[in-house]
């Protein structure tokens, strides 16, 4: 069989701590499945910084470059708050999702039923709650020209932001989401503003292009963003697979996140184009959240959002996807016993971890 290659990269805070814990998954997995995982490992964000004076060595990046999958813990932290802007912890992420064109973010809104009633919603809104973000991540107006602030001389500035999105990178980030709607829920939701937007105009006419000429087997909704914004917290479960722009994708996956309740608890993936000749998709698996320096070093990190970003590496990167699945349904049974980290406890539930 061949060999499947991880570059780990737990990075600062509880990274590693969470990263420790995928590390005795895939021990298992060789062991007693014959996975044939071989990890390496890497530096990356703080630690990459003490060590090489870099958020990323070169060596490192070449390591991501070469992996089937790269698996990120979280960077940052007090301890290089005034390191140079070029070299802080964050670069060493943004070069990775760079320099390997992960252009296709994917956040799953999951809400575990023993979670229910952690979510600011009701729990009948949630229970059963399984929606998957497509976000498109390299473009859009985090990155189009002019990006400026210029002084009028008269007391005031001015601000321009620009959004730009060229047809191909609407055809790929929907084909994505299309692609991963006929593995679940078979529906897709796209979220624009085309009422005051050129982009929104385009997308919306891309996306529909799309859909038409190679998915018209998967559901097509499309929804003005606010209006999703909207149904998103009067109505989750209407939705399978949203995909939207970079700006919009931001604030509704953190919309969608805080449905389920603990940061703690949710996994990301992020999908570059398919290669030619093998199609093999570059990919990057973290945790939503960041290195949380507060709890750090304590024991107390919950484990699950790292966890499940490897049950995501299993399914898009490998195409494992029972033992996906089994990953997945293995957090779901920890949390039925009542088994907790602090950030998810709930009366009646045993807290696992040490505290002080
Ligand atoms: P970043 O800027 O890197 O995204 P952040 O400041 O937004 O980081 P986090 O580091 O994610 O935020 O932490 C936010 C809060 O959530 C902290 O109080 C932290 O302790 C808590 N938290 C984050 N992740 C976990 C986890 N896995 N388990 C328990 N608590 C967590
Ligand atoms: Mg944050």
């Amino acid at each position: 069989m061949t060999a499947r290659n991880l570059l780990l990269l737990p990075g600062d805070g509880i990274g590693p701590e969470a990263m420790a814990e995928v590390r005795k998954i895939i021990a298992y997995m060789n062991e007693a499945q014959g996975a044939g995982f071989v990890t390496d490992e890497g530096l990356v964000g703080g630690s990459a910084y003490d060590a090489h004076g870099a958020a990323i060595s070169e060596e490192d990046m070449a390591k991501a470059l070469s992996a089937d999958a790269v698996l990120f813990g979280a960077v940052g932290g007090p301890k290089w708050d005034d390191v140079p802007y070029e070299v802080r912890p964050e670069a060493g992420l943004l070069r990775l999702r760079k320099d390997l064109e992960l252009f296709a973010n994917l956040r799953p809104a999951i809400c575990y039923p023993a979670l229910a009633n952690a979510s600011s919603l009701k729990p009948e809104l949630v229970e059963g709650l399984d929606i998957l973000i497509v976000r498109e991540l390299t473009g859009g107006v985090y990155f189009g020209e002019p990006k400026t602030i210029t002084d009028l001389g008269n007391g005031q500035k001015r601000a321009i932001d620009t959004q730009v999105y060229d047809t191909y990178e609407i055809e790929r980030i929907s084909a994505v989401a299309f692609e991963l709607a006929r593995t679940r829920g078979n529906r897709v939701c796209s979220m624009e503003k085309r009422n005051v937007m050129k982009s929104g105009v385009l997308w919306n006419q891309v996306v529909t292009a799309t859909h038409k000429e190679k998915f018209s087997d998967v559901k097509l909704d499309h929804m003005l963003a606010d209006a999703g914004g909207m149904q998103l917290v009067r109505a989750p479960k209407q939705f399978d697979v949203i995909v939207t722009d970079n700006l919009f994708g931001d604030m509704l996956s953190d919309v969608a996140a805080m449905l389920t309740g603990s940061l703690g608890m949710l996994p990301s993936a992020s999908l570059g184009a398919p290669d030619a000749k093998t199609g093999k998709r570059k990919a990057l698996y973290e945790p939503v959240h960041g290195s949380a320096p507060d709890i750090a070093g304590k024991g107390i990190a919950n484990p699950i959002a790292m966890i499940a970003s490897f049950a995501m590496c299993l399914r898009y990167s490998f195409n494992m996807v029972t033992e996906a699945d089994r990953l997945e349904k293995a957090i779901a049974n920890v949390l039925d016993q009542g088994i907790r980290t602090g950030d998810i406890m709930a009366d009646g539930c045993r807290q696992v971890g040490t505290v002080e």
